[in-house]
């Protein structure tokens, strides 16, 4: 990698970063935002995620300016027009891009939940999460940022875009174009002598799956002919406000407990340990830090662990409530529960992040427990990577 972030996840969560971001980099324009970000090590590890679409050309054309081996992620999401497909090789080779990585759906979930190609008819969310938000999601694990191509004048979702976007406290997304209006596109492409794609003269300004992109007609908005006569507009890859846009959230529960059956009775709560993710295996009720007979309690995050003090060898489980990633105050009461003694069993419980998982880990907890909804924007490979989590310690790599 390029550039290795220098900021602490743990300190410095997404949220603030883009805040930083978009306060230094508010006056500047779109190629100087772009070669900024390519080197800023807030911005950390950073992929370009291209569609070789109709405008796609420009952004692949700065980097390649730029940073010809900036990696660009390319997702086939095996339903694409032929003419795409040529035109990623072709302009790839015409940039002389060294980094092009072509993913696609994972085969085996394909087999399983798309056998007969036709999910885009009866459900294009789930499709689209199969072939395109999973295939990214895993794509993307290795970054901290990436890198689109979506603008303000496309409108629906994105007439409020910022530079850089919180995505889901998990990553920075990254609009240069933001702020370009289609002329500017339609200048650089032409300043440049770029190559079109071949589509957009056959009246395609927006080009997606070949199922679901129809042609344009005079005076309809550009991206109209994607999942025309369909409640949908975007392909669920992108976030809104720092949280995913997706179906029905009823639905995405759904797809997680389906997914879980197979292989665990995973329910609505998640616990991670440093084995992956587990169905939780505690049925007993959590009662209040109060109650003097309790063998498991549950502490929220301004208790005092001293009200525990002289009853911890009779305490089997104690969870500590975490109600939003920013408060931090559980991982002190973890600490103080340990230096009093407590051996059983520790537990994180509520909004940890997977960037928190080392931080848990080293103050005492054995273990986190996230909600399903969580567990989906953030899978199990995201907190495996911190399984080894000394490695991820800052202050272990501090000492190293
Ligand atoms: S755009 Fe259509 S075919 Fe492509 S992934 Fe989404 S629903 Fe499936």
């Amino acid at each position: 990698m390029r550039h290795e972030p220098v900021f602490d996840p743990e300190r410095d969560p997404v949220q603030l970063r883009v805040d930083a971001l978009n306060d230094r980099y508010r006056h500047h324009g779109a190629t100087a935002v772009l070669e900024r970000a390519l080197g800023d090590a807030q911005v950390g590890r950073i992929a370009l995620v291209s569609s070789f679409g109709a405008e796609s050309v420009v952004l692949l054309h700065m980097v390649s300016v730029m940073d010809r081996d900036t990696p660009v992620l390319f997702i086939d999401t095996q339903m694409l027009f032929e003419e795409t497909l040529q035109y990623q090789v072709d302009v790839s080779e015409q940039l002389g891009l060294t980094n092009v990585q072509i993913l696609r759906p994972d085969p085996l979930e394909v087999q399983r939940r798309d056998r007969f190609g036709a999910l885009h008819l009866s459900d294009p969310d789930a499709c689209c999460a199969l072939r395109k938000t999973e295939t990214l999601e895993r794509a993307l694990a290795p970054y901290d940022s990436w890198i689109t191509g979506r603008k303000r004048f496309q409108g629906g979702q994105r007439t409020d875009l910022e530079f850089f976007e919180n995505e889901g406290d998990i990553r920075i997304k990254v609009n240069p174009l933001a702020h370009w209006a289609k002329e500017d596109v339609r200048d650089y492409m032409v300043n440049n002598r770029l190559p079109r794609h071949p589509l957009v003269s056959q009246g395609y300004p927006s080009i997606g799956c070949k199922p679901c992109t129809s042609k344009v007609g005079d005076g309809e908005d550009e991206r109209a002919g994607r999942w025309r006569g369909r409640d949908k507009d975007e392909c669920g890859i992108h976030f809104l406000d720092g949280k995913p846009v997706r179906a029905a959230p009823d639905a995405q529960h759904e797809e997680v407990a389906e997914t879980a059956e197979g292989d665990t009775t995973m329910s609505e709560r998640v616990i991670v340990t440093d084995d992956g993710f587990a169905a939780d295996d505690w049925n007993g009720a959590l009662a209040a830090p109060e109650d003097e007979d309790a063998t498991a309690v549950l502490l929220p995050s301004d208790a005092d662990p001293e009200v525990l003090r002289g009853r911890l060898d009779g305490l089997s489980l104690v969870a500590v409530e975490f109600p939003s990633f920013a408060d931090g105050r559980g991982f002190t009461i973890a600490r103080r529960l340990r230096l009093m003694g407590y051996k059983g069993r520790l537990r994180a419980k509520g909004h940890v992040i997977a960037d928190q998982y080392a931080m848990a880990r080293r103050v005492g907890f054995d273990e986190v427990e996230i909600d399903a909804d969580l567990a989906a924007r953030q899978p199990e490979d995201q907190w495996r990577r911190r399984s080894a989590w000394q490695a991820h310690d800052y202050q272990s790599r501090l000492r190293a």
